[in-house]
């Protein structure tokens, strides 16, 4: 028989939320094993763009201004640690394609809490654009994969599927021969068939992105016009993504991919001669009141939950999980805590 080993966390996942998480209690001399079926997941397929101001009456965040720097701080590091650049700041074109949204973009540029994240108004027959600034995104798909090596490289890292019924809670909490003194659930969509903590109001959204190649040379700023375009390369650019509530799998649909590229064609008429190289579907973990969720389960306390960074996981993540690894280790509050639901939704 094998020998218990006692670690301090048991980390459910390694999409971005489990890989950031365990990065920042790595840090703070913790010891951490993550476990992830290893199939595809919704940071992988994620576009990871990370967008200020969002929404047709073009809205800033409250958080932003605080989320924002540490996420380029976290993705900065990373770069420096694994050798790469991971996050790529790109100036976004955004249609504003009826008066009233010109009228709203003119009313936001006059407002200097959103003087950092405007440009000007850009014209480009028969189309106006606002320029967006500090906007861009993550290649979570090569992040990710170099944080699994180096969790691997550290006996940090396990490909299995975390079976709930092996879970013991007497006389420790032992999963086969791991004894961790807390479990934290980072498993994105399917916390919503979890023993523990399916009762919390997930709202799951399907999404859908297409990787597309041009012709010719394209620009190289992001596009958004309702949806998104992201060019990739000098020819290649990814587009999406679906938002579907309804429709809760992986399984790309020829649906969604001709929605895409009708919008696309519509403002791009151009891109009706590009290629599509590939079609990936996945899950986003949304929630109904839009705030992620942390925090301890409420009868047990060794299991805890990071989740519900719904379509923001970029842009949330570093953050939270530097506030939740604090948590974790010195007892410090907990933001977005799952607490808020205890009375409400927890079944006594
Ligand atoms: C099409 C699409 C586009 C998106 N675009 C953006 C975007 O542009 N910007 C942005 O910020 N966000 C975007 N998102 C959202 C983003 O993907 C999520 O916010 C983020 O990836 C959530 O990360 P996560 O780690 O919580 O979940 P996931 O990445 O899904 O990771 C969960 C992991 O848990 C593992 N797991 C679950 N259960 C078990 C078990 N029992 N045993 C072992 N492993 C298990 C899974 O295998 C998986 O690897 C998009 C999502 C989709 C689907």
């Amino acid at each position: 028989m094998r020998s218990i080993v006692n670690i301090d966390f048991l980390i459910i996942g390694q999409g971005l939320a489990g890989s950031l998480l365990a990065w920042e209690l790595i840090r703070r001399g913790c010891s951490v094993l993550v476990l992830d079926h290893g199939t595809e997941n919704a940071s992988q397929v994620a576009a990871g763009l990370i967008n200020p101001i969002t929404g047709m009456r073009l809205v800033k965040s409250t958080e932003v201004d605080e989320l924002l720097p540490v996420a380029k701080q976290c993705y900065a590091q990373l770069a420096q640690c694994f050798g790469q650049v991971f996050y790529h700041e790109r100036m976004m074109l955004r249609l504003l394609s009826q008066p009233a949204d010109e009228r709203q973009a003119l009313k936001r540029l006059s407002d200097p809490a959103y003087q950092p994240y405007l440009g000007k108004l850009y014209h480009e027959q028969p189309h106006t654009f606002l320029e967006q600034k500090q906007t861009g995104y993550l290649l979570t798909r090569n992040l990710l994969s170099c944080m699994r090596d180096y969790f691997s490289a550290r006996n940090s890292y396990h490909k299995a599927d975390f079976n709930c019924a092996e879970l013991l809670f007497k006389p420790i909490l032992r999963w086969q021969h791991i004894a961790p003194a807390r479990i934290i659930f980072c498993d994105g969509h399917y916390a919503s068939q979890s023993p523990w903590f399916s009762w919390l109001p997930f709202q799951l959204a399907k999404g859908e992105i297409l990787t597309m190649e041009h012709l010719s040379p394209i620009p190289q700023t992001l596009l958004n016009y309702g949806n998104w375009l992201i060019p990739t390369g000098q020819q290649q650019f990814r587009i999406g993504a679906t938002f579907d509530t309804q429709t809760i799998n992986t399984h790309p649909s020829q649906a969604a991919k001709h929605t895409l590229i009708n919008a696309l064609t519509q403002v791009k008429p151009e891109f009706a001669q590009a290629r599509c190289l590939s079609h990936q579907a996945n899950i986003r973990p949304c929630t109904r009141d839009k705030q992620p969720f942390l925090g301890f389960h409420p009868r047990f306390q060794q299991l805890a939950i990071f989740n519900g960074f719904g379509a923001k996981g970029s842009l949330q993540i570093p953050w939270y999980s530097q506030q939740f690894a604090n948590a974790l280790r010195h007892n410090t509050p907990i933001p977005a805590d799952i607490q808020r639901y205890y009375a409400t939704h927890f079944p006594s």
